[in-house]
């Protein structure tokens, strides 16, 4: 996969640690836990890095240059870089699969706010459903069991 080439945030003062943390997610070639960063940052060290890690992808998510795609199943929240194509996802509920949007909707979008005067300087949206392997199996399972639970008899 073809490496992401973002520019760094501007006003995000470089520390050694930030931009290591940014080449991780450069390197990347799909998102990434905090965990997972913190464990390419320190072999070792891992856990001493966490903190970093959440902090830093804090200010990037706030700044617009990484994507914070949570999953409604698990508080593991991952983290992309938010390349020059602008990324949102779609996340599969069963097997958490992560498959990128090519489009973005604020493209076209234009937000009534009451306060009309606000800044807009980035957005977060995510779909979550079922990806096409996982689709059988849900719509064949409406109530959300697995195809292969043979349900509560006493139901
Ligand atoms: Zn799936
Ligand atoms: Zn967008």
């Amino acid at each position: 996969m073809k490496q992401t080439t973002a520019a760094w945030p501007a006003g995000v003062r470089r520390t050694k640690q930030r931009e290591a943390i940014w080449d991780v997610l450069q390197q990347a070639s799909s998102p990434l836990s905090a965990r997972d960063i913190a464990a390419r940052l320190g072999a070792e060290g891992a856990e001493a890095w966490l903190s970093t890690v959440y902090r830093t992808l804090d200010l990037l998510v706030s700044r617009g240059s990484v994507t914070r795609i949570t999953r409604l199943d698990s508080d593991m929240a991952v983290y992309s870089l938010q390349d020059a194509g602008h990324r949102h996802y779609a996340v599969c509920l069963k097997c958490h699969k992560i498959i990128p949007m090519t489009n973005c909707p604020m493209d076209e979008f234009i937000p009534r706010l009451e306060d009309r005067n606000f800044l807009v300087l980035g957005h977060q949206l995510e779909l979550y459903g079922y990806c096409s392997s996982c689709k059988a199996a849900a719509v064949a399972s409406p109530s959300g069991k697995t195809v292969a639970d043979p349900g509560n008899p006493l139901g």
